[in-house]
């Protein structure tokens, strides 16, 4: 665009001084033909009196030698006829009716003509008609048509030069910025400014940016400040709500008041599970989130999360794909448990009874990869990534299952903590889920 801008200026420069140019040579050299037609009317003026064409045709040919561009000369009566001519040899022929019709100046094709009255005593004898060739003219033009020509190629290269190196400053910094945008979508740390030391239009845009990203990074401290105390104020009643729904539970014998007290202890404890994840997701904000390392058998784990997912949703198939071989990783215990126990949960969630979850895990170098797979729903591939970010939940509306969006935002939390990876990869039916943690001594 640039480089369009700045050869397009260029051209109607261009055009401008060549069209002055032109201009200028045209007046010019009608004064001087003008001049040499006068001289001539002049010095003819006795002949006409005297009706000595002779003399007045010997002056004519005179031209050929005072000035050769001039291809043909007429002197004409004050009846406009021909009285004395002249044609320079091998000269295309003017037109005479112009010649004869003409006053004062004209351009026409490759020709200037210009006339001149003869007065002698205020007394009009006649008229002096010279058709001048251009080829000076388009000698001038061709010339600078091609210096044109050539200092707008040199400018098309310059510009293209100087655009590309501009370019390459301003991607550059605009580059950057969308890696700042993009650090902060996965850090979620606001409050760290980009860096732009410029002034013009992209510092503006920066500046703005770093402002926007100050009162996102501020109405965040407050929504976590929120979560924080609500989910905490939550907690205390609830506890003791469930404390009494478990009391009623085990004194309540008749069925279907046993059946009202179930329910409303299910909802208690789904309840408590989101309270608990507002809780942890407030810690993690905080920085408050502490593991407490230790050394156990991750195969023993897997089976027990397995067995109690399986009492929660007896009508689901969880099967263990691999041999219990007794591997042991150094982690916290109850962490990673509640990162497989929301891995199954999601899978009972996303999928009906008949599709079969499965658990597999398997050495990878140091590392311990363990995977659950289900049959479910799946996950667009657009989406893989998304679901792990805060509040996230699938887009897709046709679904709707409740949920805060919380669960894997913890998980990668927990697993990011312990040096690990987690993943999700789309299925030919339903999704994966694969988490990795260091092996205890490799074993
Ligand atoms: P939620 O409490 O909403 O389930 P999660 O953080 O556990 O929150 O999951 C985030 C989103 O990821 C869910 O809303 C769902 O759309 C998608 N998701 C998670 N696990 C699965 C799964 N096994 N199959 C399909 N979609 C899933």
């Amino acid at each position: 665009m640039q480089v369009f801008t700045s050869i397009l200026v260029l051209a109607i420069f261009f055009m401008a001084y060549m069209i002055t140019d032109i201009r200028d040579y045209k007046v010019r050299k009608v004064k001087s033909i003008t001049t040499l037609a006068r001289i001539i009317g002049v010095n003819t003026a006795a002949a006409i009196l005297s009706q000595d064409n002779g003399i007045a045709q010997n002056m004519l040919r005179e031209l050929k030698n005072v000035a050769p561009e001039i291809v043909r000369a007429d002197i004409l009566d004050k009846n406009n006829n021909v009285f004395a001519s002249y044609i320079r040899e091998g000269a295309v022929n003017p037109d005479t009716a112009l010649i004869k019709s003409h006053r004062g100046s004209l351009f026409a094709d490759t020709l200037l003509y210009v006339e001149d009255d003869i007065i002698n005593n205020k007394e009009f004898l006649g008229r002096v008609s010279l058709a001048i060739a251009l080829s000076e003219l388009t000698e001038i033009k061709r010339s600078k048509f091609k210096i044109a020509a050539i200092l707008l190629v040199a400018a098309l290269i310059i510009s293209f030069f100087i655009a590309l190196a501009l370019q390459s400053y301003i991607s550059k910094r605009l580059l950057y910025l969308v890696s700042t945008i993009k650090d902060f979508k996965q850090t979620e740390k606001y409050d760290v400014p980009a860096a732009d030391n410029g002034k013009d239009e992209i510092s503006v845009l920066v500046k703005t940016f770093n402002t926007l990203m100050k009162e996102v990074n501020e109405s965040q401290q407050r929504k976590d400040e929120f979560i924080g105390i609500a989910s905490h104020e939550l907690k205390t009643p609830l506890t003791s709500i469930k404390g009494y729904l478990e009391l009623l539970n085990a004194m309540e014998t008749k069925g279907p008041q046993k059946q009202c007290v179930k329910k409303a202890l299910e909802s208690t404890r789904k309840l408590e599970k989101l309270i608990k994840d507002l809780l942890d997701v407030s810690k993690i904000q905080r920085g408050q989130l502490r593991l407490k390392m230790q050394r156990f058998n991750m195969d023993d784990l897997l089976d027990e999360t397995i067995g109690s997912i399986s009492m929660i949703a007896p009508l689901y198939t969880i099967t263990r794909e691999d041999e219990n071989l007794g591997r042991e990783v150094f982690a916290d215990r109850e962490k990673i448990e509640q990162v497989l126990i929301n891995l199954l949960s999601n899978a009972v969630k996303y999928s009906s009874p008949q599709g079969k979850i499965l658990v597999n895990s398997k050495n990878n170098g140091s590392e311990l990869i363990i995977q659950v797979k289900d049959h479910g729903i799946g996950i667009p591939e657009d989406e893989l990534i998304d679901i792990f970010d805060r509040f996230y939940t699938a887009k897709d509306s046709t679904v709707h299952i409740s949920g805060l969006g919380l669960g894997l935002y913890i998980c990668r939390d927990i697993v990011h903590r312990h040096n690990g990876k987690i993943w999700a990869e789309k299925e030919a039916k339903g999704s994966s889920f694969y988490f990795s943690l260091p092996r205890y001594n490799n074993a």
